[in-house]
């Protein structure tokens, strides 16, 4: 390719994606605080307030990870949860605040039966995020499977949301997994996705090749050892489909309604849509 890599055919790229995240795992959480300056944290923030998710939502997180996404939306429901919770309370009874988290803390289930489901197809990052939870006092509301985006082991119609965060970039048909997106929501669920974009503003376009292509495989090397997955990481990026192109991909999956948002002048973009 004009960066100076190797080309890899389709049927070589899930074997390469694979030993990349298999040989990141252990770093990947520290690299991407790195490497994107902390932003990734506020980009992902952002996916869980355009999702919303109230208490008893069912989600399916693919290319999960390490599980950012997932600890997010346990964060998120149980606060929603609580709000829900304390507001029933007081409607109900005319207690004070003191009486009321004084009840709350008898609720046995504080996130309301929702549940995340992190599917991933490398058994490294899933170790790392599982590691992680018990660290964090995850344990309720939250499973961890081995699987493929392509070929996901659920049945159809299972989730009320499916989201995938930086991780349709690196699946080998795309279409594929769009597909498997739409089977496995139930009528009027959610496709999410946060992935790498097109930059709109040409300053800020130029600063950014100057980041991905000089900055990034150094600290790679430096950080982590690992000059070549991080020049992977940037290739990826490029290759992706610009905001408008990924639209009309995720419309043929058959979602409605489709919408993206472009964050940080494009860097990032957050698609949307449903299952009518
Ligand atoms: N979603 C997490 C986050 O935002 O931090 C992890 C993103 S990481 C950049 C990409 C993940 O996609 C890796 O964990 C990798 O194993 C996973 N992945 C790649 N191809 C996949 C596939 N075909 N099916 C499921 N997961 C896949």
């Amino acid at each position: 390719t004009h960066f100076g890599f190797e080309t890899v055919s389709e049927e070589e790229k899930g074997g390469k994606v694979y030993q990349v995240f298999e040989s990141v795992a252990k770093k990947y959480d520290v690299m991407n605080d790195m490497m994107s300056l902390g932003i990734h944290r506020a980009w992902k923030d952002l996916l869980l307030k355009k999702m919303h998710p109230l208490p008893g939502t069912q989600l399916l997180d693919v290319a999960g990870g390490t599980g950012d996404i997932a600890f997010r939306f346990l964060r998120y429901v149980e606060a929603q949860h609580q709000r829900k919770r304390k507001r029933q309370l007081r409607a109900q009874q005319n207690l004070s605040w003191e009486e009321i988290a004084k009840k709350y803390q008898h609720e046995e289930d504080p996130l309301g039966g929702s549940l995340v489901i992190v599917c991933d197809i490398n058994r490294e990052m899933l170790k790392v995020g599982q590691q992680k939870a018990l660290d964090q006092g995850h344990t309720a509301g939250l499973a961890w499977v081995l699987g493929d985006a392509e070929e996901l082991p659920f049945d159809d119609d299972k989730f009320d949301v499916y989201t995938i965060a930086f991780g349709i970039r690196n699946v080998t048909h795309i279409d594929r997994a769009l597909q498997e997106a739409h089977r496995v929501l139930k009528p009027g669920g959610r496709f999410l996705c946060l992935e790498f974009s097109q930059v709109n503003d040409p300053l800020i376009s130029r600063l950014y090749d100057l980041y991905s292509f000089q900055v990034i495989p150094v600290i790679g090397e430096v950080i982590a050892g690992d000059w070549k997955s991080y020049q992977y990481l940037v290739e990826s990026i490029r290759k992706f489909p610009n905001q408008e192109e990924f639209k009309e991909m995720i419309e043929a999956a058959g979602f409605q309604k489709v919408t993206y948002e472009s964050l940080t002048s494009g860097i990032v973009a957050i698609h949307s849509g449903f299952k009518l």
